[in-house]
């Protein structure tokens, strides 16, 4: 089957040449083990950390190696007594057509309660990452004044609607077009959003929290971050979950600038990994799962057909094309 390979380490910013899309031979089918064949990818973020040769809390894609991340596929043929030919699942072999997987690394997900994609965005990493990281690790009080950065993106817009679903007092989003801004405000309740590219974000969120935030959840870091601090109120809460708008640069990054700010009032910074937070995955599914039937959270994906279309998928993700959870279609 087709493959996806980490062509070369990008520096700054990934392009069609740091892929490779090749046909593969299968390893064979060892016992306890399931072939699958994937249904849709996930792109994501932390992606990008990975393909440059650092260690970090996930170790980073071998040059000449396929690439891996979340993905959904059918079983189709199994060694392993606890997963059926026609099973749906959850996996961390992505980026291939046909993947071979233990089935300790495989989560049965049921079609009927969500489509497969969803288990990779609202139902998936991205939405624990939103639920737990507001709900903890900036420890949401109703009555909150919330700024989310990267807003109408996988994670950004889960968290705009969860806290205005446990009370904030005010939910304020930024986001990198027009259409997002109007897609905040209109269709997920935000109560108010700026495109960050329209003038400095310090202005645009003084003018949209006039009264300071009590929450800044944070996907981007740099000019968004010194913003926040700046606009924080006193004991403000910032839970630092990406740093998008330096992932691609090259050379040093410096900032941020304001942190005499978080002196001066108290402001808590803290960062946090989704998988800190295994114990809350039963609760964010009952509940988010809750939300969905009733209709009080809505998500959209951006879905590119084709697995020879990962790599631009990934690289338009990183620029912003997608509205919501960006997915690759492989096949089904
Ligand atoms: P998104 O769906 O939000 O996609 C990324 C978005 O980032 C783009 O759509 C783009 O939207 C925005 N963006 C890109 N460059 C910039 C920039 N320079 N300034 C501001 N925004 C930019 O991705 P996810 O929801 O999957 O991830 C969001 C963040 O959360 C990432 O930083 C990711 O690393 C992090 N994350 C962290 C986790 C954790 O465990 N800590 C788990 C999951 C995600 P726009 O058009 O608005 O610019």
């Amino acid at each position: 089957g087709t493959e996806v390979r980490l062509a070369a380490r990008p520096e700054g910013w990934p392009t069609l040449e740091t892929f490779s899309v090749v046909q593969a031979e299968l390893p064979p089918l060892g016992a306890g083990q399931v072939l699958v064949r994937n249904l849709v990818m996930s792109v994501d973020p932390y992606m990008r950390g990975r393909m440059t040769d650092v260690r970090s809390y996930v170790p980073p894609f071998a040059v000449g190696k396929a690439l891996d991340g979340g993905a959904v596929g059918e079983v189709i043929v199994s060694k392993s007594p606890g997963l059926a030919v026609g099973d749906l699942v959850l996996h961390g072999l992505g980026w291939r057509e046909y993947a071979v997987v233990g089935a300790a690394g495989a989560v049965r997900v049921d079609p009927a309660v969500a489509p497969p994609g969803a288990y990779l965005g609202v139902l998936g990493m991205p939405g624990h990452a939103a639920y737990a990281g507001l709900l903890k690790a900036a420890e949401f009080r109703e009555g909150d004044v919330v700024f989310v950065s990267a807003a109408a993106g996988a994670v950004g817009s889960l968290v705009g609607q969860i806290a205005r679903l446990s009370g904030a007092a005010r939910v304020v989003g930024s986001a990198g077009s027009a259409e997002k801004v109007a897609y905040l405000t209109e269709e997920l309740g935000f109560d108010a959003a700026f495109n960050y590219k329209d003038g400095p974000v310090r202005e645009q969120l003084a003018k949209a929290a006039p009264g300071g935030i009590d929450v800044y959840f944070d996907n981007v870091g740099g000019e968004h971050l010194d913003a926040a601090l700046l606009l924080g109120r006193m004991g403000a809460r910032f839970a630092l979950c990406g740093a998008i708008s330096q992932y691609n640069l090259k050379g040093e990054i410096v900032g941020p600038r304001n942190l005499m700010q978080a002196i001066a009032k108290g402001i808590t910074l803290r960062g946090f990994l989704v998988g800190e937070y295994t114990d809350l995955k039963d609760q964010f599914l009952d509940r988010m799962g809750r939300w969905l039937t009733e209709g009080r959270i809505t998500h959209r994906e951006t879905v590119v057909q084709g697995l020879e279309n990962a790599p631009a998928a990934f690289i338009d993700m990183l620029r912003g094309a997608n509205t919501g959870k960006m997915l690759v279609k492989i096949a089904g």
